[in-house]
């Protein structure tokens, strides 16, 4: 139970005197967005929501931190209830807020972020948090559908679930956070986090920050919160709770199986191995620079990172060269043994064993994977690779480092085959660098991939490239796609008898 500290009780007292004053009419917040349009607010649904806010424990001025998940869920609850009765306006409004931190603050918080989880590149860790804070998208994506016949018409709202459920990884602490945050919050909905232990503290950073600044400017807290010592107790908490309404989680295998085996929905943005294909007629220069854009963005750390390359026979060595020239490392047979005894490791009993990254070459920088094996290199490199066949396990294992093994295939269809054998059908991500149409479209065929890029870095699959927008939340498993405002919306139906179809005479 959190202590009821001196700015908790000014703030309760604060509220009180808001509520007064809102309730006389006098409160600057519902309906005037609508009134400047030109379109009345409804002032009396604005006080019924006051009211029926009122009924609520107060939770204003936690600033959406909290040691027990079950007073997490009541304050998103109660931030729910109030949202509701909050214009679309304002709702853009206070995604501002989350952007213009991620924005403006992505430097000291990324260093924050690189700090406490040790792992990815100080770099990515802020290009993570300023690009979200432009790209995500918000209440712009807010769709409507209406039909209209011969006798009336339907409308389709999109209407949020209530309060969310979520998880996070370690890969992207905040960045996840804030990217489901604007998204939900865009829909309406309110979301409680369990975060990854070991990106807890920027968690909770993060969402004091988001939290703070919209109470001071909006007078609504909680909209975001985050369980601060987090456990798989403190999930399951979470998970089983009747308040929650929906569960969006993002992570590994364990945590995709946990939430699938729940009794309420669950969107699951689960583990990804994307493999990448080069065949004979690809652009190899352009190929190699792709493959290092992907593969050594945050160290590997991303989903849809590039993880394995099957290159054809009459090609490999020119792209290997192709890969050097770019500026990746290449390692030679023993180095690249060494760095397979070194980097991957093994866990689990009986016919549970199998492969797993090293925890001491996870994430880390290629200059320091090198000289694990001893090697030196120079600070500027981002990926090493050499080649390996198709048994070595950083084939089949999502490595999360910046060492990428490249398997000689004698043609493009080996090398698609191969290609779906690794994804593991996880039908998260696949790359494939080629001109022949024909094997392109093969290969999207077979692979059957959420994301599928061809001839640019796997990123561009992601809202880095040509067009489209972003996520860190790609929801495979359960078939949500990238992951935008409208995932977390609940189909509404309104139907209208006899008239409003306006057509005609
Ligand atoms: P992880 O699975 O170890 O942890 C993710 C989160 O789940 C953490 O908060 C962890 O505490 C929790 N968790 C783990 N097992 C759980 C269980 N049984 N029940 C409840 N909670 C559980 O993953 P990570 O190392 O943090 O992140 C890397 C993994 O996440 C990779 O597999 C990567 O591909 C995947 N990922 C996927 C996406 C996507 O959009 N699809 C995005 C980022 C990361």
């Amino acid at each position: 139970m959190q202590k009821l500290s001196e700015p908790i009780i000014r703030n309760i007292v604060e509220e009180v005197l808001n509520r007064v004053a809102h309730q006389r009419g006098t409160s600057p917040r519902a309906g005037s967005t609508s009134q400047a349009a030109g379109c009345p607010g409804n002032a009396a649904a604005a006080n019924a929501g006051a009211s029926s806010y009122t009924a609520h424990k107060s939770f204003r001025g936690y600033n959406g931190l909290f040691s027990d998940p079950n007073d997490a869920v009541a304050a998103a609850k109660a931030a729910f209830e109030e949202l509701q009765y909050r214009s679309v306006a304002e709702r853009t409004a206070v995604i501002d807020i989350i952007r213009s931190i991620v924005i403006d603050q992505s430097v000291e918080l990324g260093t924050l972020e690189m700090n406490e989880t040790k792992i990815g590149r100080l770099e990515h860790k802020i290009d993570k948090l300023a690009g979200l804070g432009r790209n995500a998208p918000g209440t712009e994506f807010r769709q409507t559908e209406i039909f209209t016949g011969d006798h009336g018409l339907t409308i389709i709202e999109h209407a949020p679930f209530g309060v969310v459920g979520a998880v996070s990884p370690v890969t992207h602490s905040l960045p996840t956070i804030a990217n489901n945050a604007i998204n939900m919050i865009a829909s309406g909905n309110t979301v409680v986090f369990n975060p990854h232990p070991s990106g807890k503290r920027i968690a909770a950073e993060g969402v004091r920050r988001f939290n703070e600044m919209i109470l001071r400017i909006h007078g609504i807290d909680n909209l975001i919160n985050v369980v601060v010592e987090p456990t798989l107790q403190t999930s399951d908490v979470i998970f089983k709770h009747p308040d929650i309404s929906l569960l969006v989680v993002t992570g590994g295998p364990g945590l995709a199986k946990a939430a699938l085996s729940q009794a309420k929905r669950a969107i699951v943005a689960g583990p990804g191995n994307p493999p990448v294909v080069v065949d004979e007629t690809a652009d190899l220069d352009r190929a190699a620079r792709s493959i290092i854009t992907g593969a050594a963005y945050d160290n590997n750390l991303l989903c849809l990172a590039e993880k394995e390359v099957f290159a054809v026979d009459s090609i490999f060595e020119a792209l290997m060269s192709a890969m050097e020239r770019a500026g990746a490392v290449r390692l030679n047979a023993a180095e690249t043994e060494t760095m397979t005894r070194k980097g991957i490791a093994e866990t689990g009993e009986g016919a549970g064993r199998h492969y797993v990254p090293s925890r001491d070459f996870l994430g880390k920088d290629a200059k320091v994977l090198a000289s694990g094996i001893g090697k030196n290199i120079s600070d500027r490199v981002t990926l090493l690779f050499g080649e390996t066949d198709e048994s070595n396990p950083f084939v089949p294992v999502e490595q999360m480092m910046p060492f990428v093994p490249f398997v000689r295939v004698r043609t493009a269809d080996e090398g698609i085959a191969a290609a779906k054998k690794y994804e593991h059908n996880f039908r998260h991500t696949a790359v494939i660098h080629s001109n022949n149409v024909d094997t392109i479209t093969r290969m999207a065929k077979e692979l059957n991939t959420t994301i599928f890029v061809t001839n640019g870095a796997s990123t561009s699959g992601n809202g880095g490239g040509p067009a489209g927008w972003s996520s860190f939340s790609i929801a495979g498993p359960t078939g949500e796609g990238i992951t935008n405002p409208m995932t977390f919306t609940r189909s509404r139906r309104y139907t209208h008898c006899g008239s409003l179809h306006i057509l005609g005479k």
